[in-house]
């Protein structure tokens, strides 16, 4: 299935400059929004747990920990989640932001995909990446329904990435 098809390019939001990828009509459409779980799905069969951003990193993550009987973590924003969290720091295409995670809610050992909707610069992934690995977690490969070719994020995760979609823009 052609899944760039349902990718929408926005220019200019939410800010000048930014051409937002707009995954409305992919999740909109049952065919196309089963097939990426599948896919995804059978990237991450190997992992004990799914993990995954807000917000749009939910949308995703929860559906294929649900279809492969895994637990899901939610990485969230600052101040959402709470008890004590473990927190870190990144730069985003556009501004920055602080990402917390529940602490203890990983256990040391555990080997995690992580899943996103779009790889851009890569400093969200790299960030859940710190996020994981202080708490002894192995982060086993990245999976995003699409990457931005370039920004050239690969380098800087170091790290196996597959992407269902790739766009050079
Ligand atoms: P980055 O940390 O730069 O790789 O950005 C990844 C995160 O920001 C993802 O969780 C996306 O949801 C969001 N994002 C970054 N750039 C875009 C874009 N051009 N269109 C839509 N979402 C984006």
């Amino acid at each position: 299935m052609d899944l760039k098809k349902y990718i929408r390019t926005v220019e200019d939001f939410p800010e000048k400059g930014i051409k937002f990828k707009d995954i409305s009509l992919l999740l909109a459409n049952g065919e196309a929004l089963s097939y990426t779980i599948e896919k995804m799905a059978e990237l991450a069969k190997d992992a004990d747990v799914i993990v995954g951003p807000d917000a749009r990193g939910f949308l995703f993550g929860t559906p294929v920990a649900a279809r492969l009987k895994k637990p899901f973590i939610m990485v969230r924003k600052a101040g959402k989640l709470p008890g004590e969290v473990v927190r870190c720091n990144y730069g985003l295409e556009y501004g920055r932001s602080v990402l917390e995670i529940q602490k203890g809610i990983v256990k040391p050992g555990q080997k995690a995909v992580i899943i996103d909707d779009v790889l851009a610069t890569g400093g969200t992934l790299k960030a859940i990446m710190k996020l994981l690995k202080d708490q002894e977690v192995e982060v086993l490969k990245i999976i995003v329904l699409m990457e931005l070719e370039g920004f050239d994020a690969r380098k800087k995760l170091n790290t196996n990435v597959e992407s269902l979609i790739f766009i050079k823009e």
